[in-house]
């Protein structure tokens, strides 16, 4: 445990909560920071800001409005069927969107004295973005510090391990029942076990469900 300052990008989900208690464990001032560019469902932040009150921390919302004017919008080019389906990322997703918000986090961090920046991004299952992959988190710390002359640091807990291993790790830091129960991943914008059906619940289910099958087998083990 250091006493010094961590911002962590915050959405609400399981895997940036899951680091929400990795920081708290380990930095002595800890604030979540949340980016809102016209979410799917407004509940995402709300559920956000219920989290970060209920572990008591700092919390800002971001206005990052903007990034709706730099997405592949479907209504302005031809080329873009208009995809909003259930179940299925919005095709207003934007290219290089965690070079924009762990920047933001930083000159926000520098601000207020943090040096540690901690972020929920995984290779493991998200290889389709390339600003998840650990060779763009070490290049963008790196320009972050030569920007602002300042000794970041970029933390990425996830950043190799699965969603089973994920739930391990909110296991091992006392918050497995905290991050089932009050996260939202579901792109339905439930809470919890979520809907069930769409694409991010089945993914979380899965991991869930082969880390607490791996969790009985260690129990029996002991007994
Ligand atoms: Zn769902």
């Amino acid at each position: 445990m250091t006493t010094e300052k961590a911002v962590v990008v915050f959405s609400g989900g399981q895997d940036s909560t899951t680091c929400l208690y990795w920081a708290m464990k380990r930095f002595g001032e800890v604030e979540a920071i949340t980016f809102d560019y016209g979410q799917r469902h407004k509940s995402e932040l709300e559920y956000a800001q219920r989290i970060a009150e209920k572990l008591n921390i700092p919390h800002r919302i971001l206005d990052m409005s903007l990034l709706n004017q730099l997405a592949p919008n479907a209504l302005t080019r031809e080329d873009i069927d208009i995809a909003h389906e259930e179940g299925q990322l919005p095709n207003t997703f934007v290219e290089g969107r965690n070079l924009l918000f762990f920047s933001f986090a930083a000159i926000y961090g520098k601000q207020i004295g943090a040096k540690h920046i901690v972020t929920g991004v995984c290779e493991t299952d998200f290889s389709g973005y390339p600003d998840c992959r650990d060779i763009f988190v070490k290049s963008l710390n790196v320009t972050l510090n030569l920007a602002m002359d300042y000794g970041f640091v970029l933390h990425t807990p996830l950043m190799w391990l699965n969603k089973a291993q994920t739930w391990r790790l909110a296991d091992e830091l006392g918050a497995f029942d905290f991050v089932r129960m009050e996260t939202v991943t579901c792109y339905n914008g439930l809470p919890g076990d979520g809907c069930g059906e769409c694409p991010s619940c089945k993914l979380r289910r899965a991991g869930l469900e082969s880390y607490l099958a791996e969790r009985q087998q260690e129990e029996g083990m002991n007994a």
